[in-house]
């Protein structure tokens, strides 16, 4: 049981205005594992307060020394990452080992990264009589999901720290913990009070405090459009910038001449990552009309290898969802696509002998229609939708008829032909034949999936406004 009954802010751990708590709940016990306190809009205006007054020294600490201090939050990190890691596999549901590796152990090296990135940055540019200033754009509020907590906090916190920024962040309530062990790491290492302050809470009351406090100078949102939609209006009310990471249903275009072997499985574990708890996974497969039944045959050989279990078990692939109402929402999309005739050929329901724990069956529908409410919604759990197409311009339309677009995946007998077809997908990001993720690409949506960058070089300069000096 890890429990935090203070917030952190202003280089200390302070007790909240109310005794009101929030319990996390292990998604594979159903037992409670943490407990956070329950913020309020007064807790939100004292981390707020501190932050504005770290920000007046954070901002002109030198660039070199920032640097130093992200190393060495990075450095305090790493003998917490199995603490971390066993807290976020109750809490998301996230199979231990990948856990470890892409929930923890990748989120504190970028925090090391963002050092380099800063190092590397050019911050002053002269163009014709003028000196142009990149400068901090203040106090950020950041604001985060549940699926994976310690991640899309480091793709907010580190950058604006390099930037010069001081953060206020509010974790999701379902997974708030890993971010309570980074303030532990950062009060352990006496980064500078003020520079990261954390208050827990609910969206409605501390979120939308946080947003519309008036010396929050931007917002970094990642989340649901729902949420996302609030934020953007309420961040607009006050004329701050806001950044916004929200939903996605990505589209995999699997073409004629691609080798299937390879390029099923793949499209089918990038899919089920996290249990389908994954804003980028691409939940839609497209492949044309004529292998669509040998398409469907090694995505269910491919599913079957996926072990869905504990969490905490080595042999575990998929574990639970986060919570009872996700599990109750993915069985309602299950449901959904039996009754609108999609062929279900795989999973299809709650699982047998996990009467414990809020687990859904990794599930396939073939022969799904692009305009059904699965092939069209973010159903956010274990469910691929396989969508046949015709020619390779239907396949295109069909994976542009989507209101998000935050990334997709393109196969194809050469790169040509795949690289021409990426060029034509309207997504922030695109894997063609298998190409590796890339943390140094920056990521983010189109379309209703967004706006604004996170990861790698770039996502520094969402935390940066420009100055123009004439001399
Ligand atoms: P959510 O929108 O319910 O909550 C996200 C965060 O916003 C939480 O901290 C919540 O407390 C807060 N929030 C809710 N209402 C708010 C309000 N009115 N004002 C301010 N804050 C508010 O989303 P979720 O269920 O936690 O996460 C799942 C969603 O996040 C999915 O749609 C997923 O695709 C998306 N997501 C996107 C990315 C990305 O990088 N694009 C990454 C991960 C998750």
């Amino acid at each position: 049981m890890k429990s935090y009954d203070q917030h952190y802010y202003d280089g200390a751990w302070q007790p909240s205005s109310g005794t009101a708590t929030i319990d996390v709940i292990s998604s594979a016990t159903e037992a409670v594992v943490g407990r956070v306190p329950r913020g309020s809009i007064e807790d939100v205006d004292r981390a707020v307060k501190a932050a504005r007054c770290g920000f007046e020294s954070w901002s002109r600490v030198p660039l070199e020394e920032r640097a130093q201090w992200l190393e060495k939050l990075a450095a305090a990190m790493k003998p917490r990452v199995p603490e971390v890691a066993e807290a976020i596999s109750h809490e998301v549901g996230t199979a231990l080992s990948y856990a470890t590796k892409v929930q923890v152990e990748f989120p504190v090296t970028m925090i090391a990264m963002n050092a380099r990135f800063i190092r590397g940055a050019k911050l002053e540019e002269e163009l014709g009589n003028s000196l142009v200033v990149k400068e901090p754009i203040g106090v950020v509020g950041c604001i985060t999901p549940w699926n994976y907590p310690l991640h899309q906090a480091v793709c907010k916190i580190a950058p604006a720290l390099a930037a010069g920024c001081t953060v206020v962040l509010k974790p999701a309530e379902l997974a708030p913990l890993s971010v309570f062990m980074l303030a532990e790491a950062a009060h352990e290492i006496g980064l500078p009070a003020g520079v990261l302050n954390i208050v827990s809470g609910e969206g409605r009351v501390v979120g939308e405090a946080l947003v519309g406090h008036p010396d929050v100078d931007m917002v970094s949102f990642t989340g649901s459009v729902q949420a996302g939609r609030r934020v953007a209006s309420l961040a607009g009310d006050g004329i701050k910038k806001v950044c916004l990471e929200l939903g996605g249903k990505s589209a995999f275009l699997v073409l004629d001449d691609a080798p299937f072997d390879k390029a099923i499985p793949a499209g089918v574990n990038n899919c089920m990552q996290n249990s389908g708890q994954t804003c980028s996974a691409w939940t839609r497969m497209l492949v044309p009309r004529s292998r669509h039944d040998e398409a469907v045959a090694l995505a269910t050989a491919q599913l079957a290898k996926l072990t869905l279990g504990d969490p905490f078990d080595a042999a575990t692939r998929l574990g639970p969802l986060a919570s009872s109402r996700q599990r109750d929402t993915v069985l309602g999309y299950i449901e959904q696509g039996r009754k609108e005739g999609a062929t279900l050929v795989a999973g299809g329901g709650r699982p047998a002998g996990l009467p414990t724990g809020y687990f859904v069956e990794p599930t396939i529908f073939a022969n799904v229609a692009p305009g059904m409410v699965i092939a069209q919604e973010e159903i956010f759990g274990p469910v691929l939708s396989i969508i046949p197409y015709g020619s390779e311009a239907d396949g295109v339309r069909i994976a542009n008829d989507s209101i998000y677009g935050l990334a997709g995946g393109v196969w194809s007998a050469t790169r040509e032909r795949a690289l021409a077809v990426a060029r034509q997908m309207r997504t922030g990001q695109v894997d063609i034949n298998g190409g590796r993720f890339n943390v140094l690409a920056p990521f983010g949506g189109y379309k209703k999936s967004g706006f604004g960058r996170e990861l790698g070089p770039l996502a520094l300069e969402e935390f940066f406004q420009l100055k123009s000096i004439q001399q």
